[in-house]
C-alpha cells in the first residue's frame, strides 16, 4: 500500500492574501511560499505519494474558470518537478461554500476518494494544512495532521512552513520505525 501526504494548496504551497496576491486566478499570480518547494522535494524523497487537496469555491461562485484552475495547477506541478518534488494528483472541490457537498474540507471526501483510487494506507499518511478545516478533514480521514502557522489546535504537529512540516514527518516516521 502507498503512504501519502495530502497537502492543502493556498497558504501552504502558494501565497494568498499577501500584498501581491489576493486570490490565485492566473498562473502568473501563483507564487510558491518559502520552504514549499523544499518540503515537496523532501516528502517525495521520503517515499510519499503527494496529493494536493484544495477547496476552490471560486469556481462554483464564478470567479474562476476550471480551465484556468487547471493551467494554474500545471504550473505548480511543473515547477515542483523541476525542484525534485512529485505531485501525483490534485483533487479540488469546485462547489460553492454552502452547497453541502461531501468533498469541501472539513469533509474528508477528497482524501477518501484519493485513498481508494490510489490504494493509500491512511494510517501511515498525513494531511498538511493552514486551516482548522484542513486538520478536521485529515482527522476524519484518519491521517496524522500537521498545521502550518497560527495555533496548533487539534493538529498532531505545528510547523512554520512546508519544509518544517516535512521535518516533523521525518522525525515521526523515525520514532514509528518506518524510516528508511
Ligand atoms: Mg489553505
Ligand atoms: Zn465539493
Amino acid at each position: 500500500m502507498t503512504k501519502a501526504v495530502f497537502i492543502d494548496r493556498d497558504g501552504v504551497i502558494n501565497e494568498v492574501m499577501t500584498s501581491r496576491v489576493k486570490h490565485v486566478n492566473h498562473p502568473s499570480s501563483f507564487y510558491f511560499l518559502d520552504g514549499a518547494l523544499e518540503g515537496l522535494r523532501e516528502l517525495t524523497e521520503m517515499g510519499f505519494s503527494l496529493f494536493v487537496v484544495t477547496n476552490q469555491g471560486g469556481v462554483g461562485l464564478g470567479f474562476l474558470q476550471e480551465k484556468m484552475l487547471k493551467k494554474i495547477h500545471e504550473k505548480m506541478v511543473l515547477e515542483a518537478e523541476k525542484a525534485g518534488g512529485v505531485i501525483n494528483d490534485i483533487a479540488y472541490c469546485c462547489h460553492k461554500p454552502h452547497e453541502g457537498c461531501s468533498c469541501r474540507k472539513p469533509s474528508p471526501g477528497m482524501i477518501l476518494d484519493l485513498a481508494e483510487r490510489y490504494n493509500i494506507d491512511l494510517t501511515n499518511s498525513f494531511m498538511i494544512g493552514d486551516r482548522e478545516t484542513d486538520v478536521e478533514a485529515g482527522r476524519k480521514a484518519g491521517v496524522t495532521t500537521v498545521k502550518i502557522g497560527g495555533e496548533q489546535g487539534e493538529a498532531d504537529f505545528l510547523a512554520a512552513d512546508l519544509r518544517e512540516a516535512a521535518g516533523h514527518i521525518r522525525a515521526y516516521e523515525k520514532i514509528k520505525g518506518r524510516s528508511d
